[in-house]
């Protein structure tokens, strides 16, 4: 009984210090008085993670999506290469492509790392910096949830993602080092309450809780959301699926409780509304394991266990594409034997190989980074797989949804739409690049934004433009 009553006290002294932190922690310390000097002066992009062009028109039908559909733009929008999440969400925040920003893929190459290779989630792996850089530069605050390649970046309002990788590490810990730390908490037991009570857990609606948590208290100038229910389902069921028309009518409900945390906040009519997708999804029928055929080849060892032991090459797998690294990429010798193996597998045409490229190929005509010694890019009904020992070459059972192909394949193009204050009403355009969009964020807010391979969006905007020569990006 007294062990009792010394827990409950243990537990109401925590509460209460927490209580405390919170009061002092979460005032508007960060909100600034200035003001954009642009047409908007808040921007809140939402990127639906796997969003096809072909969704627009389910989208265009939706309440919330559909009226900024209505009265914004919108358009199909072009992916970079490799066409997967962590390099496209970052050509999306810096207007330039992975060749520039740095981004190689999803997953960082780390033979045997296990259970898996960490991804690129801290911002200190960007070479240029990201508008919410620019922003915060301009005296302005800046917001992310789970937004890639945000871990410890100096953002305001940060939730970063990243996931627990190795043994005995705390995600919240994690979440907490890498983000505003008492932020986390407090979104992460105010939402915990909330499943408490009876809602249902979903990270989607975790992070549509905190955006709209964040925008009605601190009203930030920029907030940045990434939603993944989408992307789970194309990749679990299939482009298509039924599955995947309940995850679309999911994030046209989130888009609508952020949209309402505006107008809670009295400054709808100020803020820009961005929605995008990142890359588009194909179904899968086989899978290549490409590592396989570097263990046949004595080019990689696997321990008792069947983890990778030593390697000199291996290969990352990224859906379309697979990124090859050597364990010394100036062994001319090694290069030359791997090259070898990669023609080899190429030539039939089974594999799903459309071409090998090295890192300097890929680099100039795809916008790749430079960093792979090899980019194997792969057919639409292939994908890459992580099988050590399984045949190279595997039937999928089931269905599978994969991203990472070229960006030019048919029916591929992602998605943007785009309502606000500057914005022409129904207006759909030709297709975008991602990289135009973050110079077109910035000039709305009047944030001179430079060194950005992406345009502004001139097409999109009402024709009151007084200094048209600050719409050509600066080199
Ligand atoms: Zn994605």
């Amino acid at each position: 009984m007294a062990k009792a009553r010394r827990r409950l006290a243990f537990l109401l002294i925590i509460c209460l210090c927490l209580g405390v932190l919170y009061h002092f922690t979460s005032r508007d310390c960060f909100r600034s008085t200035l003001l954009p000097t642009g047409r908007v002066q808040h921007v809140i992009i939402i990127s639906i993670d796997a969003l096809r062009e072909q969704d627009l028109e389910l989208l265009a039908q939706l309440p919330n999506i559909g009226s900024l559909v209505e009265r914004g733009v919108s358009a199909p929008a072009r992916c970079v290469y490799p066409s997967n999440t962590y390099p496209s969400h970052a050509a999306i925040a810096t207007g330039v492509p992975p060749r520039v920003h740095g981004i190689v893929d999803n997953m960082m190459p780390q033979p045997g790392k296990h259970p898996f290779p960490d991804w690129y989630w801290w911002a200190s792996a960007l070479k240029v910096p990201a508008i919410w850089a620019h922003v915060k530069a301009a005296g302005f605050t800046t917001a992310a949830i789970l937004w890639p390649v945000t871990a410890g970046a100096s953002i305001d309002y940060l939730v970063p993602e990243i996931r627990a990788n190795d043994r005995g590490e705390s995600l919240l810990l994690l979440a907490m080092k890498y983000g505003t730390p008492i932020l986390v908490l407090r979104l992460v037991l105010s939402y915990g309450l909330q499943v408490a009570l009876g809602r249902k857990p979903s990270l989607d609606d975790f992070a549509t809780y905190g955006a709209a948590t964040i925008f009605r208290r601190y009203r930030p100038h920029l907030l940045m959301l990434h939603l993944n229910e989408t992307d789970f389902a194309r990749h679990r069921y299939g482009p298509e699926a039924p599955e995947v028309v309940v995850s679309l009518h999911q994030q046209d409900r989130r888009v609508g409780e952020i949209m309402k945390a505006a107008t809670a906040a009295g400054i709808a009519e100020k803020t820009l509304f961005v929605i995008t997708g990142d890359h588009g999804t194909l179904s899968t029928r086989y899978v290549l394991n490409l590592n396989a055929a570097f263990k046949q080849a004595g080019l990689l060892t696997t321990d008792a266990e069947g983890h990778i032991e030593s390697w000199r090459a291996y290969a990352l797998h990224s859906g379309g594409t697979s990124e090859v690294y050597l364990s010394d990429p100036k062994d001319g010798d090694l290069k030359k034997q791997v090259s070898a193996l990669l023609a080899e597998i190429a030539s039939n045409p089974n594999n799903g190989v459309i071409e090998v490229k090295t890192g300097e190929e890929a680099a100039k005509q795809y916008g790749a980074s430079p960093e792979p010694s090899f980019y194997v890019i792969l057919s639409p009904g292939w994908a890459a797989g992580k099988s050590l020992d399984a045949p190279m070459l595997e039937t999928v059972k089931g269905t599978m949804g994969s991203h990472g192909y070229l960006p030019g394949t048919p029916g591929y193009r992602t998605a943007f739409i785009m309502c606000g204050p500057g914005v022409r009403p129904g207006l759909r355009l030709g297709e975008i690049r991602l990289t135009d969009e973050a110079p077109t964020i910035a000039y709305l807010l009047g944030i001179p934004m430079s060194g950005v391979e992406g345009r502004v969006l001139e097409e999109a905007l009402v024709d009151d433009i007084s200094d048209r020569s600050s719409l050509s990006p600066s080199r």
